[in-house]
């Protein structure tokens, strides 16, 4: 037997005709699925309604252009059916259906970008916590592995006089074929995927459940879900009507939370519902959800919305941007009365009545965010602290709503342990106080401990301890909040001299000349930074690094340095000179001992860097110069 033959028991031989490789993503994904401890088992039926309902939504929109893709059978609607003895279940659709090429990517890859990112962060979880991450990826066709041991998927493109059969055990790759011609004739249009269930699946082979199941996760679903029994007449078990058009007071919490995990494909509850009717100028139903959780792709770089377009109940598309890049978390349905069915999408960015229902959707979305923040203050922490990095983009992107997002902006601060406002800030200003003071970094421990706030905390000045990365952006465009100018104490001089001391925490004023002393470590640090100067904002501890008075602060510089964006602008050392190190430098510089000056220095220099959470220049130099004064001053003792 010659070694090029495939066979069964090498899955790495060569591919026989018709069959495929799965995506390594695809691979991974499904072996995480059925291996790990995922128990919402049930999901997978909602994925495969989810995705029916999808097909169905395609066709009807094909169908505005070309309506003879429809003309024959223009009632859509998904079908389900059990087959006891076979065990099989069959969830079947209508729809606009898969050619052969795209049965080998839809069927075999996964499009979503950041699904690698999520699968590292999957494997990365510890077994049994995974659930709600699944849950959040929406784990889509694979998912149906879990209860299946096999599956075929057979199906016709809309249009097409051909249909393909796809088929899997969920772990050495698929086949594709072309379909019999019983199986052609059995399918006039769109898809039918049928499990075969695998021993421990055998609940889904009774009808009462799968209704429950289709009544729990799929009855917000617009198209009728039907089952047929072996016996039994068509019987519809959904709702199928657009819970949007109702009223408000005819929909309970339940069905809302039913809703918002069938569009999310989350579970939990959303943390607020926006549901409305606009009339007027124009006419459209509203219903957003803010979802209870990060959806897993909350930071990809294309930064989209995924709110829906319909227009009078057709599903148009849901790359329409109804809502700015910062309000990308939200997610839910837009129904127009009035934009034109046949509108192409690529048209949607410039149609004028599309512009202004994003106009209108996003100030009352701000509007309800601003409410719940003032009659729910603890759920709409929540909300922050989930998507307060996403709204803040808002702040220097969305300049007309930009005090209304301040508004909604919260912060950890110098006081106290939970969120505060900004509106929180003004009313504890100090007196004499007249800006915002704000330290920005990566690590909130850190920030707590920076040097830079010495001078701020001795007067009970709050500030604001900002660890976002995008707070280095937002608050380089000269922000202010209620007139009061937002500052940054890493950058610039800092000049805190109006505000009085909190009793006792004056420092002590240095004595003798200082300008000696600046002048000497100037000369000691050279290029290193760009200027040395004595501080006004330290009180115990002996020095820190600040920006220059122009440019990026600190946090902004080393952001963009590690993106290779930094502009190269030395920081400004700032010194303490009641400080006994600085001291030392200021007698060392008298007696002429230059040597001593540029260690002392260089000891400054590195100690501020390491408070800022940097590596000291040069961390071999930086020990020995440590070791050497320790050295220098535990044998000094020993003499005496
Ligand atoms: P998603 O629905 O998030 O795109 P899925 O894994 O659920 O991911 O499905 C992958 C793709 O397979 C879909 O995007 C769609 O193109 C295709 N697909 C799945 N089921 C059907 C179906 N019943 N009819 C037509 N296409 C389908
Ligand atoms: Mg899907």
């Amino acid at each position: 037997m010659s070694s090029d033959v495939p066979s069964e028991t090498e899955p790495r031989a060569p591919a026989a005709a018709g069959q495929h490789a799965f995506q390594a993503e695809v691979s991974r994904l499904l072996h995480l699925m059925v291996h790990s401890v995922y128990t919402e088992k049930d999901i997978f039926l909602r994925e495969l309604i989810s995705n029916a309902s999808d097909a169905c939504d395609k066709l009807r929109y094909e169908a505005i252009a070309a309506p003879e893709l429809i003309a024959e059978d223009q009632r859509l609607a998904v079908t389900l059916s059990i087959d006891k003895p076979a065990r099989q279940l069959t969830i079947a659709d209508n729809g606009i259906g898969m050619s052969e090429a795209e049965l080998i990517d839809n069927l075999g890859t996964i499009a979503r970008s950041g699904t690698r990112a999520f699968l590292d962060r999957l494997a990365a979880e510890p077994q049994g916590t995974s659930s709600g991450l699944i849950g959040q990826f929406g784990v889509g066709f694979y998912s149906a592995f879990m209860v299946a041991d096999r599956i075929e998927v057979l199906s016709r493109r809309a249009g097409s006089t051909t249909a393909f059969v796809w088929s899997s055990d969920g772990t050495s790759g698929f086949a594709v074929r072309p379909a019999t011609e019983a199986e052609a004739a059995s399918l006039p249009r769109g898809t039918r995927v049928t499990l075969h269930l695998k021993p421990e699946s055998d609940s889904y082979l009774e009808p009462y459940e799968i209704e429950r199941i289709v009544k729990t996760y799929s009855d917000h679903i617009l198209f009728p879900v039907e089952f047929i029994g072996e016996s039994v007449e068509r019987r519809q078990l959904n709702t199928a009507s657009a819970l949007w058009q109702r009223s408000k007071s005819e929909v309970t919490t339940e069905s809302y939370a039913e809703a918002y995990r069938g569009m999310t494909h989350q579970v939990g509850d959303p943390a607020l519902t926006v549901h409305y009717k606009a009339e007027g100028r124009q006419s459209y139903a509203v219903l957003l959800f803010v979802p209870g959780e990060r959806p897993f792709d909350l930071f990809d770089v294309e930064r989209k919305g995924r709110v829906k377009l319909y227009v009078r109940r057709v599903f148009i598309t849901d790359e329409a941007e109804l809502l700015p890049s910062y309000l990308r978390f939200i997610r839910g349905v837009v129904d127009s009365e009035d934009v034109p069915l046949n509108i192409s999408r690529e048209m949607l960015q410039n149609n004028p009545q599309v512009a202004q229902i994003r106009k209108a959707l996003t100030g009352r979305v701000l509007t309800e965010l601003v409410a719940l923040a003032e009659k729910e203050p603890e759920r709409y922490a929540k909300v922050w602290e989930a998507f307060g990095a996403v709204l803040k983009e808002g702040i220097y992107e969305d300049f007309e709503r930009r005090d209304q997002l301040l508004g909604l902006a919260r912060f950890h601060s110098t006081i106290g342990t939970g969120l505060r406002s900004l509106k929180d800030y003004v009313a504890a200003m100090r007196p004499g106080q007249t800006e915002i003071y704000y330290l920005a970094g990566s690590n909130l421990e850190r920030l707590k401990a920076s040097p830079q706030l010495e001078a701020a905390l001795a007067r009970g000045v709050e500030v604001l301890l900002l660890d976002d990365h995008v707070d280095s952006f937002w608050t380089t465009r000269g922000q202010k909040f209620d007139d009061k100018p937002l500052k940054s104490l890493t950058q610039g001089e800092a000049d805190l001299s109006a505000i009085p001391y909190l009793e006792g925490k004056s420092p002590e004023t240095p004595t003798g000349d200082t300008g000696a002393l600046v002048a000497a470590l100037k000369t000691a640090l050279g290029e290193a930074v760009s200027d040395v100067r004595v501080s006004n904002r330290l009180v115990s501890s002996a020095a820190c690094l600040v920006a220059p008075g122009a440019g990026p602060d600190l946090a902004l510089e080393r952001l963009l340095q590690q993106r290779d964006q930094g502009l190269g602008l030395k920081p400004v050392l700032e010194i303490n000179a009641a400080h006994g190190l600085v001291a030392a430098v200021a007698d060392s510089a008298a007696r002429g001992r230059s040597d001593d000056v540029r260690d002392l220095a260089g000891l400054l220099l590195d100690q501020a860097r390491i408070l800022d959470g940097e590596l000291p220049q040069e961390p071999a130099v930086f020990v020995e110069r440590l070791n050497r004064f320790v050295t220098r001053g535990l044998s000094g003792t020993g003499a005496e």
